[in-house]
């Protein structure tokens, strides 16, 4: 046991001197321990023979309000085995200029705050601070167990500005994002199949998925056994933003005399578009109030409600059933953004059908969009996807099956 506590931190050395080089920065020059043999990176061997010995200067972590620098002298040791060779030093791995006590103190506030911000707490470049992140990533994500994959869900998000999409590939059962990568179209999906292998591929049984996609397509080449799900949230999404947006304006208009109750019209998107279980009751009883005023907003929330349930059916008879009532109501409306909505819909009624035997939970998709936008804010910077997509990754690890 060495006398000196901050052996404790730099294993195989002892302090030589230290000194203040200017008003934040404390400089502290290590020697090397009389009782410590150094040891070769190669093969792990104890040596006396040093070839040479270089100083290397490093950061360590903060000490007080002191940044702290090390000067390290590191040998070279004269291996049997390996030849020259740098010494081990277990604190410090390769060529490293940060200690690795340095290194995990950054990990730990990368993950609470944007890279810019450690990377000004810390005085150090962004680019330093984002390489170590990126290593973290590699290291923590983890792979999923290909074998148990038998439900994916296919989504795609803007990259940046719109101007090009990325997608993502989800485990239903555990909700883990499997694969990210950029482009929607079918070859840029393409990749994704081949990650999974022919052998999981055939045991995929179904793929919930937007309707207005060409990965579909992709999805029956790859997995011939697979059954396309088109997923309640983005309909009903869809529908809020063809039919519900489009009728509340035209209402808003129609009461262009009436500036009151106009402006609760116009005002009321939010009420609309949210889950009823979701309202305070004062707002429940605003919506129930607007409802009991305006007949076609009326018709429209109650078609979206029963569209949902079209979700639910117990069995595809029943599914098929719920489409029709819902396809004669819709019709019968007198509302053309609803009629044309029903009329696009029907092409793909199969794929709606299909999750009353397949019931794949796409929740995570209602949140995914809020976080992946707050990664590219904090992460984004220099448009490195692979860096993003492995972000996105370990935001979503999944949970046991
Ligand atoms: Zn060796």
């Amino acid at each position: 046991m060495n006398a000196n506590p901050l052996a404790l931190f730099w294993e195989g050395f002892t302090i030589e001197s230290y000194a203040q080089i200017d008003a934040q920065s404390l400089l502290i020059r290590l020697q090397p321990a009389d009782d410590y043999l150094p040891c070769c990176s190669g093969c792990n061997q104890h040596t006396l023979a040093i070839h040479d010995i270089s100083t290397r200067r490093v950061r360590e972590r903060d000490l007080f309000q002191y940044r702290v620098w090390l000067d390290v002298p590191v040998r070279r040791v004269r291996c049997t085995t390996c030849g020259p060779k740098l010494e081990q030093i277990r604190w410090l791995p390769g060529r490293q200029r940060l200690t690795a006590g340095m290194v995990s103190w950054i990990e730990s506030l990368v993950r609470l705050m944007p890279i810019q911000h450690v990377a000004t707490l810390l005085g150090l470049h962004w680019h330093t601070v984002k390489a170590i992140d990126h290593r973290r990533l590699k290291r923590e994500v983890t792979e999923p167990d290909k074998r148990r994959i038998r439900r994916l869900i296919m989504d795609e998000f803007a990259l940046f500005k719109g101007h090009r999409y990325a997608t993502v590939a989800i485990d239903a059962d555990t909700q883990q994002v499997l694969w990210v990568g950029e482009g929607r179209s079918r070859a840029a999906v393409r990749p994704f199949f081949e990650w999974l292998g022919p052998e999981t591929c055939g045991q995929i049984e179904a793929v919930a998925m937007d309707m207005n996609t060409a990965m579909d397509l992709e999805v029956q080449h790859h997995c011939p056994q697979a059954r396309v799900v088109y997923d309640l949230f983005h309909v009903v999404a869809k529908f809020g933003r063809e039919v519900i947006d489009r009728v509340r304006v035209d209402q808003a208009n129609q009461l262009r005399h009436d500036k009151p109750a106009r402006k609760v019209v116009k005002r009321s998107r939010w009420l609309l578009l949210r889950n009823r279980g979701n309202l305070k009751d004062e707002q429940a009883l605003k919506l129930e109030e607007l409802l009991q005023a305006n007949q076609p907003l009326m018709t429209v929330y109650v078609l979206k409600d029963q569209l949902k349930e079209l979700w639910y059916a117990p069995s595809e008879a029943d599914a098929r059933q719920r489409w029709q009532d819902w396809l004669n109501l819709a019709m019968s409306s007198g509302l053309a953004p609803v009629q044309q909505f029903a009329r696009r819909l029907k092409g793909y009624v199969d794929g709606i059908i299909a999750s009353a035997v397949y019931r794949l939970n796409t929740s995570v998709l209602e949140g995914m969009n809020n976080k992946i936008k707050v990664i590219k804010r904090v992460a984004y910077g220099y448009r490195d996807n692979d860096y993003f997509f492995l972000k996105i990754k370990a935001a979503f690890p999944g949970k046991a099956r």
